[in-house]
């Protein structure tokens, strides 16, 4: 696979892919969580979320939460429930916070490298 870190311009152009998928309205109120998640997804923040007592779901991530100090130090991302256990996650109100922008944008990168590779 890809040993090398992946170039940022790959994150960007996936930024890019999830932003243009998503309806205006959610657009609109995004006050900058794109450009945050962007910024985790480019520091490796993201990672598949692993519990060895559970079989592997591919639809879970474990997002390093931005306060290094304090617990939680991950917040886990359900994708195929876009779900987030994030605080502006469960009390905003609003389905898209930077931790799940974040995991869409990681996926949209590996699917990428498979067909880059794959050319
Ligand atoms: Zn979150």
């Amino acid at each position: 696979m890809f040993q090398e870190p992946i170039p940022n311009y790959f994150f960007e152009r996936a930024a890019q892919a999830v932003i243009a998928n998503l309806p205006e309205q959610v657009r609109s109120r995004l006050n900058g969580r794109l450009e945050r998640g962007l910024a985790l997804a480019i520091k490796g923040a993201v990672k598949p979320y692993t519990d060895l007592s559970q079989p592997h779901q591919p639809d879970l991530f474990q997002v390093r939460s931005s306060n290094q100090f304090y617990p939680p130090f991950f917040y886990i991302v359900d994708l195929e429930e876009s779900t987030c256990e994030c605080p502006d996650f469960q009390e905003n109100g609003f389905d898209f916070c930077k931790h799940l922008l974040a995991s869409l944008i990681v996926v949209s990168v590996k699917s990428e490298l498979i067909h880059f590779q794959a050319d």
